[in-house]
């Protein structure tokens, strides 16, 4: 059965409420699609309730949408850890789930099974291959990437993946789904970590072995090109938005799937995932964070260039 085409999108679902999830979930609610939101964790579905909400409260402050807009966006969003009963009536499956190759494929493999056929599979994968993603499924021509960028409700660029075997129809359908809600969807080829990511994660890997190597601090790194080359957050503090677990995977990817030792990561990001020093959502990553919230409180660990050796062999 073909593909349904941009006007018959109604149902939306996503899969992982964490933080591209709920941003995700929030973009379709506010431009009118039903969505169910679905992950393992009811914590993590609550969770994201609430910080939609708050979200959508600082739209309100700033008159981007009225209070009536706010409590729409809201009512067309159901929570539900349930998989066979959130993807039944779905158009659309946008999967977000953590960045595991063996969970998504798992993930795909049962959606498949349980979806109509006419439902289009996306994954918000930052990295893995969508064709691989589609390899596992029957309909491989209706699987496609839709990598959306951090925060999903602000940034306007949609990276869309076509796998090896994703059809023309589907890639429309997705490109012109991105218009209707006022993103900029962008076309590329399915290769390890696209374009946004193939380009970026070196870059941060990089400034994380300057830091490694005590050429400077973390204040010193991220001010130089914030000001030397107009980058509106310095790559470390960018890594903490991320996760750095998440960079870390996508740099695993990276270096496996191009064969290429030249993307293998900084042992400094390696130890402090390990340490559970995951960025912004554990409350410490190369800054320190109020719990739950983005606000940066504390002058970052290694900020002056004389202690960044002797603070790197204390981290455990
Ligand atoms: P996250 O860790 O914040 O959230 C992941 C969520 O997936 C968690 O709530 C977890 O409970 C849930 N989950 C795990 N297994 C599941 C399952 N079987 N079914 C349903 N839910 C499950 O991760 P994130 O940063 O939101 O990343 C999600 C995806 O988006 C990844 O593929 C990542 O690469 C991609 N991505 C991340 C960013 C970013 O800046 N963080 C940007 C673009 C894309």
């Amino acid at each position: 059965m073909a593909a349904k085409s941009k006007k018959s999108m109604k149902n939306i679902t996503v899969i992982g409420a964490g933080t591209m999830g709920s941003g995700i979930a929030h973009v379709f609610a506010q431009y009118g699609f039903k969505v169910v939101l679905n992950d393992i964790s009811k914590t993590a579905l609550d969770k994201a309730l609430n910080s939609i909400s708050k979200n959508l409260d600082r739209m309100v402050e700033k008159s981007r949408i009225t209070a009536e807009a706010k409590e729409k966006t809201l009512q067309n969003i159901k929570i539900d850890t349930d998989l066979k009963e959130a993807v039944s009536q779905a158009d659309l499956v946008v999967e977000a789930a953590t960045e595991n190759e063996a969970l998504k494929l798992k993930i795909f493999t049962d959606i498949d099974q349980i979806c109509p056929p006419y439902t289009i599979l996306a994954s918000n994968t930052s990295s893995i291959s969508i064709t691989k993603i589609a390899s596992v499924t029957k309909r491989p021509e209706k699987v496609i990437g839709m990598h959306f960028m951090n925060p999903a409700p602000i940034m306007k660029l949609v990276e869309i993946i076509r796998g090896y075997n994703t059809s023309d129809i589907v890639c429309e359908t997705i490109m012109d789904l991105c218009k209707a809600m006022e993103k900029v969807p962008v076309e590329v080829n399915d290769f390890p970590g696209f374009i946004s990511n193939r380009v970026l994660m070196p870059l941060i890997n990089e400034s994380i072995c300057c830091l490694y190597e005590g050429v400077a601090g973390v204040e010193e790194i991220d001010t130089v090109m914030k000001l030397g080359m107009a980058h509106p957050m310095g790559p470390l503090q960018l890594a903490d938005f991320i996760g750095l677990d998440v960079v870390l995977a996508i740099l695993r990817v990276l270096e496996d799937g191009f064969g290429n030792p030249k993307y293998a990561p900084c042992p400094l990001l390696v130890k402090m995932v390990t340490a559970g020093k995951h960025g912004v959502k554990t409350g410490e990553g190369f800054y320190k964070y109020t719990p739950g919230s983005k606000e940066l409180v504390v002058a970052p660990k290694f900020s002056r260039f004389t202690e960044t050796l002797s603070n790197l062999s204390n981290l455990s």
